[in-house]
C-alpha cells in the first residue's frame, strides 16, 4: 500500500486527522501546546471512501520540539520513516496562519524528503466565518510556503474530506499503476494472482450510500417514503417543500443503506440554470459520498413534452458516471398514465426514455431503467433490488487471470477485418472496485485507440453484466 505521512508543527491537529483517517480513537489527542502526548509514530490503515492507504503519524518527532526546534530527533529515525514514505500531508493552522515553526517543517521536507511534494492542508478550517475574504487570504498566506495551492479541512468535523480524497485519488492512482509496471515480471501466465487479495473483506457487503436526486416535484420525498414504508419525509405539492438535509439510514435485505444529503442537493438542481452554475459544482461534491445514485424523472412530464430528460437531469447523469459512481433512472408517476385514454402513452414512454438516454448518455451503455408509481406503492422492490444490485457491481473484483482467460476469449471470438488492427494487449488487471478500474498493458510504446477502450469496454459490460457502471481502463506500455 501506498503511504502517506502527516507532518506539521505540534498541534496543528496531526493525530486528529490521524485518528479519523482510520477511524479509531486510539490514540490521546490533547489540545494544549505543552502536551507532547504522541511519542512514537504511529502507523494505521487509513479508508477515505474506497482509497485505502497506509498513514503515518509524524507527532513522535516532536518530542524535542520543546528544546527549542523541532522534528530533528535522530537523522536515522527522520530516514527510516521517509524511505517507506511516498505522499506527504503538511498540515498548518488555519487560525495562526503562517507560522514561523511552520517554515521550519518545510524546510525540514525539502531537506529530507526532496522527491516528496507535500498536499498542504489547511486544518482548523471549522474555525473560520463563512466569508470568502479569510478563506482566500489565508489561501494566499498558505502558498507561501511553497510546496502550491493549500486544500482546506478540519480533522475535528470532517470538513473537507471529499477534497482530500479528491486530491489523493488520482496520486494513489497514478503510484498503483507505477508499481504494477515495476513489478510486471512477478506477472507470468500462472502467477498473475499475487496481485488480487483473497483475504480482502467483501466490500459489496458494506453499507451503501445512495442518493435519491432529480427536479423537485418529481417525487423523490415520496419515493424515499416508500422505500422507507413510513412517512419520515415531509411531502407535498409545493416546489422545493423538502429543505433541509437528512440524513436516512434503513436496512434493506440485511444491508445498511445511507441516504445521501437528498434534500440539499434536490434544491440545488431545481435552481440550476445552466452547466456552469454553481449549483452544479457544488453537486458534483455531493456526488462523490454517493455510491449508487437514483435520478428519478416524472413520467407525467415525459408524456406531456416527449423529452425524457431537462437539460439538468441530463448534467446529474453525466455528472453521475464521471465521477464513478452507480446510476439508475427511476420514472415516476406512471399511474398517472395509466388511465385508458393514456395507454398509448404509457408504450411511448416505456420506449422513448431508454432511447433517448442511449443517445444523450452514449458512452454508458444498459443503465437500468425503472418505471414506478411511489404513491402507489408500485415497483418499490424493484428500486431496492436494482440499488443493491448496481451496488454489487460496482464494488465487482475480477481475479487477474480469470481476466486474461477472458481477454483471450474475446479477442478471438471477435473477427478483426484486419488482423494488424487487432489490439496488442500483453495482459489485464482491475486495479480497483468501486467502480471497477482495469489497466491494459501493451507492448512497447504502442497507445491503444479509443476504438479499442470502448470495444474493450463494451467486452467487459456484456460478458460481466456491467450496464450501469461506469467501467475506467486505462493503458500502460510495457518496454
Ligand atoms: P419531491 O420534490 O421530488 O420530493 O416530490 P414529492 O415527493 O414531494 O412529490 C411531489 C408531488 O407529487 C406530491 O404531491 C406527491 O404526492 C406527488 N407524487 C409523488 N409520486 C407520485 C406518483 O407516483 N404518482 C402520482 N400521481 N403523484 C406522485
Amino acid at each position: 500500500l501506498p503511504t502517506l505521512i502527516i507532518v506539521g508543527r505540534p498541534n496543528v491537529g496531526k493525530s486528529a486527522l490521524f485518528n479519523r483517517l482510520i477511524r479509531r480513537r486510539e490514540a490521546l489527542v490533547y489540545n494544549t501546546p505543552d502536551d507532547h502526548v504522541t511519542r512514537d509514530i504511529r502507523q494505521g490503515l487509513a479508508k477515505l471512501g474506497d482509497l485505502r492507504f497506509t498513514v503515518l503519524d509524524s507527532a513522535g518527532l516532536e518530542t524535542e520540539a520543546t528544546s527549542g526546534s523541532i522534528l530533528h530527533r535522530t537523522a536515522t529515525l527522520t530516514a527510516n520513516v521517509l524511505s517507506k514514505t511516498q505522499f506527504a500531508l503538511f498540515l498548518i493552522d488555519v487560525r495562526a496562519g503562517v507560522h514561523p515553526l511552520d517554515l521550519e517543517v518545510g524546510k525540514w521536507l525539502r531537506k529530507h524528503a526532496p522527491g516528496i511534494k507535500p498536499i498542504v492542508a489547511m486544518n482548523k478550517c471549522e474555525s473560520l466565518c463563512d466569508g470568502s475574504d479569510a478563506i482566500a487570504e489565508a489561501i494566499s498566506e498558505a502558498r507561501t510556503l511553497g510546496f502550491g495551492d493549500p486544500i482546506a479541512i478540519s480533522a475535528e468535523t470532517g470538513l473537507g474530506m471529499t477534497v482530500l480524497y479528491e486530491t489523493l485519488r488520482p496520486l494513489l492512482e497514478d503510484y498503483m499503476l507505477q508499481f504494477l509496471n515495476n513489478n510486471r515480471n512477478l506477472h507470468d501466465s500462472c502467477g498473475l494472482n499475487h496481485l488480487d487479495n483473497p483475504t480482502e473483506v467483501d466490500e459489496s457487503k458494506l453499507p451503501l450510500q445512495l442518493a435519491i436526486v432529480g427536479r423537485p416535484n418529481v417525487g423523490k420525498s415520496t419515493l424515499l417514503n416508500t422505500l422507507l414504508q413510513e412517512e419520515r419525509v415531509l411531502v407535498g405539492p409545493e416546489v422545493g417543500l423538502t429543505r433541509d438535509s437528512i440524513r436516512v439510514e434503513f436496512q434493506y435485505e440485511g444491508r445498511t443503506i445511507f441516504l445521501v444529503d437528498t434534500a440539499g442537493w434536490m434544491q440545488r438542481i431545481g435552481k440550476e440554470k445552466g452547466p456552469s452554475s454553481l449549483s452544479i459544482v457544488q453537486s458534483r461534491k455531493n456526488l462523490m459520498r454517493a455510491h449508487v445514485v437514483a435520478l428519478v424523472l416524472d413520467a407525467e412530464e415525459i408524456a406531456k413534452t416527449r423529452r425524457s430528460m431537462t437539460h439538468a437531469e441530463v448534467v446529474i447523469a453525466r455528472q453521475t458516471l464521471e465521477e464513478g459512481r452507480g446510476l439508475v433512472i427511476v420514472v415516476n408517476k406512471m399511474d398517472l398514465l395509466y388511465g385508458k385514454q393514456n395507454s398509448t402513452s404509457v408504450k411511448k414512454v416505456m420506449e422513448a426514455v431508454p432511447l433517448e438516454i442511449q443517445t444523450v448518455i452514449p458512452q454508458v451503455t444498459g443503465i437500468p431503467i425503472l418505471f414506478i408509481s411511489a404513491l402507489e406503492c408500485r415497483g418499490r422492490i424493484a428500486v431496492m433490488h436494482q440499488v443493491a444490485d448496481t451496488y454489487k457491481k460496482w464494488c465487482l473484483r475480477l481475479p487477474t487471470a480469470r481476466l486474461n482467460r477472458w481477454l483471450r476469449k474475446v479477442m478471438s471470438r471477435h473477427s478483426w477485418k484486419d488482423q494488424a488492427a487487432q489490439p496488442k494487449i500483453k495482459y489485464f488487471t482491475q486495479v480497483k472496485a468501486r467502480p471497477p478500474t482495469f489497466v491494459a498493458f501493451t507492448g512497447g510504446k504502442t497507445q491503444l485507440p479509443d476504438t479499442d477502450i470502448r470495444f474493450l469496454t463494451k467486452s467487459l459490460k456484456e460478458d460481466f453484466d456491467l450496464g450501469g457502471i461506469p467501467i475506467r481502463i486505462m493503458q500502460r506500455s510495457v518496454s
